[in-house]
């Protein structure tokens, strides 16, 4: 099953994505994991990322689309794969249709989480994330059985720069601008369902399966 999976910063996508995967045995692809992996290596791709995440602006579409193009050509994508923060423009998603054409896949579900933009602050903010393993925890709404530390891994949590308050207010404006429009896009080429992320996260996962003729 080839899915991506679409919503606002902070909308819950990497939760669900992550539990997602493993139901379905695909493989997660986050960009922004990838971004950041590229960042703490040190690559060319990773310095170059950072002048615009740092900012909470879009990494340009011909950077990004090299990047996923050679991520979707790995074999473990071939049984079908959940695409998480991409496409985030118009442009990012027509040349992901020509690559997937070309491999002769389509998508079969774009799944949008909608959730209000005033909740997105405090979901962001409140965020931290395993600096080992990439685990997502909230301060509040999914905190870890012990503070600091992750429950998978025993690694240590941290906040992400661009969780700042200035940064973040950036990233929503960003999104609203360039990523919302995808909405209808894909609304018109029939394959989006939208579903409400402004749920406890099993009901929002419950919500997804059910989208997607999965009933886990
Ligand atoms: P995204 O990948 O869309 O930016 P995340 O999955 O990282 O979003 O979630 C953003 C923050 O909100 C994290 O701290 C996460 O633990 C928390 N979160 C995710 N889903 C929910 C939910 N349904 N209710 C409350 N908090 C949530
Ligand atoms: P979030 O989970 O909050 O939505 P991500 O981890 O997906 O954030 O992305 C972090 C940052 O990486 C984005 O703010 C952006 O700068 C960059 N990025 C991620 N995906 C893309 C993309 N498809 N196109 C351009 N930039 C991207
Ligand atoms: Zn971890």
């Amino acid at each position: 099953m080839n899915i991506v999976l679409m919503g606002p910063p902070g909308a819950g996508k990497g939760t669900q994505a992550e539990v997602m995967a493993r139901n379905l045995f695909v493989p997660h692809i986050s960009t922004g994991d990838i971004f950041r992996a590229n960042i703490k290596a040190g690559t060319e791709l990773g310095r170059l990322a950072n002048q615009y995440i740092s900012k909470g602006d879009l990494v340009p579409d011909e950077v990004t689309m090299a990047m996923i193009k050679d991520r979707l050509a790995e074999e473990d994508c071939a049984k079908g794969f959940i695409l998480d923060g991409l496409p985030r423009t118009i442009g990012q998603a027509d040349a992901l249709a020509e690559i997937l054409a070309e491999q002769g896949k389509k998508l079969d579900f774009v799944v949008n989480i909608d959730v209000p933009i005033e909740k997105l602050i405090e979901r962001l903010s409140g965020r931290r994330v395993c600096r080992n393993c990439s685990q997502t925890y909230h301060m509040v709404n999914n905190p870890p059985v012990e503070a600091g530390v992750c429950d998978e891994c025993g690694g240590e949590l941290y906040q992400r720069a661009d969780d700042s308050e200035e940064t973040i207010k950036n990233r929503l404006d960003v999104y609203l601008a360039q990523s919302a429009p995808l909405i209808e896009y894909y609304q018109d080429k029939g394959v989006l369902f939208s579903i409400n992320g402004d749920q406890a996260i099993n009901k929002v996962l419950t919500d997804v399966g059910r989208g997607l003729g999965q009933n886990w």
